[in-house]
């Protein structure tokens, strides 16, 4: 697969896939504007080397319509502001008017497409689409890493129809720091795995139990293990009919000799509302009419214990209801222990990342990926379907069948 490193851009149109799919306030205003920042590399080189850029991204869930509050009139706003130069929004992604500004654009200079999924073809990869959103340019770039792993027409079905395509500067470092990690990790090599369902993340477990020395779970999915173990869990967030698997692979993790960890004690209260009155238990002493929201003191040293001697750490979903002020310590501290580490420290994206941000701690992790569900997918162990289409784009077999959605 090609880098945008190996191309030679001078002249060429370019489009750039890139994954503008930022979080907006309630004025419309980009709360987080890291995604936009993660792509600046890839566009500079590309402007720098005078191609002329064509940049397409998603927005949201609008379903195939016009949504004007997932317009991407801010976004194109905050990426000329952090380019220092204008770069166009243009009213619709495909159609004679968007081919007229592509055709007419200079070296040197970019324009960024109106949401992919104002059209109903992006998420069903339609083919039409697909060769309209092709005909933009000569060179293909994918730097999208937080849709990596959908088969779009943005992404899979404009390979079809493209010469040239290869992957930008962040992708190329999202792809390398997960590959690097599961395949040849400094060890110990720890996980530590959080959230709410376990059923979401039950492949990353398996497959992170055939690769790490240790396995921290804790969040919401820690309560099936726990109660796998014969412990009475109360309200806790519950999958009942997972308890028999998180049994296995509590057995599993045993037979190959990861060390597991659990939470020891818990932030109970009756509902999940800041101002509900909390207590802190031992694990085995959750009343029945209570919920588990976030781990303890206690679990927090055990897990700062089992974390002491890492060299890499993977660290993919909250402790507890980190969003709620009385639920948020847990997942708090556990950022600043696993920021003080020694260790090579990778964050999936999604509720982590925002967590991380919020303990003030993301210039102490080493690499922080822009994608929740497509590290998840490298975390299983999964190929993402449009990696999978850019290399068969790139050896000169065309689009592949059968890339999963
Ligand atoms: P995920 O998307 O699977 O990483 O889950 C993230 C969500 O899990 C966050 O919104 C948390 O509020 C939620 N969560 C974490 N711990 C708990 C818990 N103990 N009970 C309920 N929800 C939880």
């Amino acid at each position: 697969m090609k880098s945008i490193r190996d191309f030679d851009l001078s002249g060429k149109r370019v489009i750039c896939r890139t994954d503008y799919n930022v979080p907006l306030g309630t004025n419309g205003e980009i709360v987080d504007d890291r995604r936009i920042r993660a792509s600046l590399p890839t566009i500079r080189h590309a402007l720098d080397r005078g191609s002329s850029l064509v940049i397409m991204t998603h927005l949201g869930r609008p379903k195939g319509t016009f949504v004007s509050g997932l317009s991407l009139a801010p976004v194109a706003k905050r990426l000329s502001e952090l380019l220092g130069s204008d770069i166009p929004l243009l009213p619709d992604c495909v159609g004679d008017a968007a081919r007229g500004r592509v055709n007419a654009l200079k070296p040197g200079s970019a324009v960024l497409l109106e949401n992919l999924r104002f059209h109903g073809g992006e998420t069903k990869n339609d083919d039409a689409f697909a060769r309209e959103l092709a005909g933009h340019g000569d060179v293909y770039i994918n730097d999208a890493f937080g849709n990596a792993h959908r088969s779009h027409a943005s992404n899979v079905g404009i390979l079809k129809y493209m010469k040239e395509c290869g992957i930008g500067l962040l992708m190329e470092e999202e792809l390398t720091y997960f590959d690097r990690t599961l395949k040849n990790p400094s060890r110990p090599f720890v996980a530590v795995l959080g959230g709410a369902k376990v059923s979401e993340k039950l492949q990353a477990i398996e497959t992170l139990t055939e690769r790490v020395d240790t396995m921290i779970i804790g969040g919401g999915m820690a309560f099936t293990f726990l109660k796998a173990m014969g412990i009475d869990v109360g309200r806790s967030l519950l999958e009942e009919g997972l308890v028999d698997t998180a049994r296995r692979g509590i057995e599993s993790a045993r037979e190959r000799g990861v060390r597991l960890y659990f939470p020891v004690d818990c932030v109970i209260a009756r509902g999940i509302d800041s101002a509900a009155v909390t207590k802190i238990v031992p694990v085995q002493e959750i009343p029945a009419e209570w919920m588990a929201l976030d781990i303890g003191p206690a679990t927090t040293l055990l897990f700062k214990e089992a974390l002491s001697d890492a060299k890499t750490v993977v660290w993919n979903g909250p402790m507890g209801v980190f969003e709620l002020d009385p639920f948020s310590r847990g997942t708090y501290a556990l950022a600043r222990i696993i920021g003080e580490l020694h260790a090579l420290t990778i964050v999936g994206g999604g509720d982590t990342d925002v967590a991380v941000h919020n303990a003030g701690e993301t210039e102490r992790m080493t690499f922080i990926s822009t994608g929740g569900g497509a590290s998840l997918r490298l975390l299983e162990g999964k190929p993402l379907a449009s990696i999978v289409a850019l290399e068969a784009c790139s050896s000169g077999r065309g689009e592949p069948s059968g890339t999963s959605r």
